[in-house]
């Protein structure tokens, strides 16, 4: 019997350098490509926001029509689920007799869980998923997940000198899809508990998708050549240009950091290599350490001790707290952050820095509290750079004066 394959895209919302769509595509005869929205993902959790906000909604919504356009330009379509992938993924096995599920690797542990809980619905079905997050290919890196050195240049410098990035992947030029699938609207926010005014306020960065994604890229690189100041501007806060604003695709998948390491490696050989062009691969290499770090460690990474089991006293005064995530602390420099946060889903990485130290070592609140408000908003939101950033800021790095910071790095 020929192989009939489902795509589940999860975060790679993309049709460049993707293994799994084009694995499907080259193993099966006839295919149907699905998204699934988690309905329970948009619930309040015990700390009384949301696990994800409307400006995520919304930047979700974005990348994912982005992907539908871009799929049916080759003859595809996309199943967007409305409730859960436990509830697509089993109506579209049985409606189009699939045989086979191919998908991007997961490494955390509520997405790994997800994903077993399908499987576990669907024994019969072979299911094939390929690494595709970060710069190295997992099985690239010198060390074993389970003994990832836990401090990053004891990882940096060995994976930068045995490893390489493997090459982008071209999308294929046009789709075996399955004929008639029925495929809905993209369900309306209201769906999801949001008001309406909320989801009109949300107004995120930059406009999702893999087509803005090439664009920014694009934009960074070659057309403005920004990318040649970077190593001097990346610590500055106002304005789109100061760095990549590429996170929040990387976080969905609409852009592969390989995709991006090649656009740099061509942009100095074409334009400049300097001190920028190294720093921003060795900030794709950041995000990868975390990754892998964060899988060794595992659910250790969510715990307010941390991985090194530290004792803090926190304080935990809720009106602080409410304060802090208002913006509305009476530092300027921390409630402009958190404003914008809020208003848009994206901070400055000195922001980030900023807001995180002033949580954990002024207000004394528990920084498992702070990371879990930045997952609420940020549209670049990533398990590992999020959990572990916040880990580092707490446990790891000296206090940061948001006083100070606001006259050492204001806007230029
Ligand atoms: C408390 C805290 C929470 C954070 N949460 C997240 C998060 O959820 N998602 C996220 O992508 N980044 C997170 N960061 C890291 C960093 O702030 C953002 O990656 C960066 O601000 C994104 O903007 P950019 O794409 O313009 O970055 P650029 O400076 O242009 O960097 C290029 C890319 O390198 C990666 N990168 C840069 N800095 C870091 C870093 N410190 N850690 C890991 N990767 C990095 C990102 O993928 C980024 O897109 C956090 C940092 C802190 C201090």
């Amino acid at each position: 019997m020929k192989r009939r394959g489902l795509v589940w895209f999860k975060n790679d919302l993309r049709l460049h350098d993707n293994e799994a769509l084009i694995r499907a595509h080259q193993e099966c005869s006839n295919l149907v490509f699905c998204y699934c929205i988690e309905q329970s993902d948009y619930e309040k959790s015990a700390l009384g926001f949301r696990k994800k906000d409307a400006v995520r909604f919304k930047f979700m919504h974005q990348s994912v029509l982005d992907l539908r356009k871009n799929l049916e330009s080759l003859d595809g379509h996309l199943v967007i689920g409305e409730t859960s992938a436990m509830d697509t993924i089993p109506e579209l096995v049985e409606a189009y007799e699939i045989t086979d599920i191919y998908g991007e690797e997961e490494y955390a542990p509520y997405e790994l869980d997800l994903v077993k809980a399908v499987m576990d619905r669907l024994p019969a079905l072979e299911f094939h998923f390929f690494w595709g997050k970060t710069l190295y290919h997992k099985d690239d890196i010198p060390f074993k997940i389970a003994k990832i050195p836990l401090t990053s240049k004891a990882y940096r410098i060995p994976a930068g000198r045995e490893a390489e990035p493997r090459q982008t992947i071209d999308p294929p030029s046009k789709l075996n899809a399955i004929k008639g699938v029925k495929t809905k609207r993209f369900p309306s926010y209201k769906l999801y508990g949001f008001q309406e005014k909320e989801y009109q306020d949300a107004k995120p960065l930059v406009e999702g998708g893999e087509t803005a994604a090439l664009k920014r890229l694009q934009y960074y690189t070659f057309k403005s050549e920004l990318l040649t100041g970077y190593r001097w501007s990346r610590n500055k806060s106002d304005g789109l240009d100061y760095s990549s604003k590429l996170s929040p695709y990387l976080a969905l998948g609409c852009i592969s950091a390989r995709e991006i390491y090649e656009r740099v490696k061509a942009y100095e050989s074409k334009i400049k290599k300097n001190q920028s062009t190294w720093w921003l691969v060795f900030e794709l290499v950041w995000r990868d350490y975390f990754t892998f770090k964060g899988m060794r460690l595992g659910t250790a990474i969510f715990k307010t001790k941390g991985y090194k089991h530290k004792e803090i006293a926190w304080e935990n005064d809720a009106t602080k707290f409410e304060r802090w995530r208002s913006g509305q602390t009476g530092i300027p420099f921390v409630d402009a952050h958190m404003r914008q946060l809020n208003q848009m889903g994206y901070m400055s990485n000195r922001g980030r820095v900023n807001c995180a130290s002033y949580l954990t070592h002024d207000l004394k609140i528990d920084w498992t509290w702070g990371a879990a408000y930045f997952e609420s908003k940020l549209i670049d939101y990533d398990v590992s750079s999020n959990w572990m950033n916040w880990h580092m800021q707490t446990f790891e790095i000296w206090y940061t004066n948001p006083v100070h910071q606001s006259n050492k790095y204001k806007a230029q």
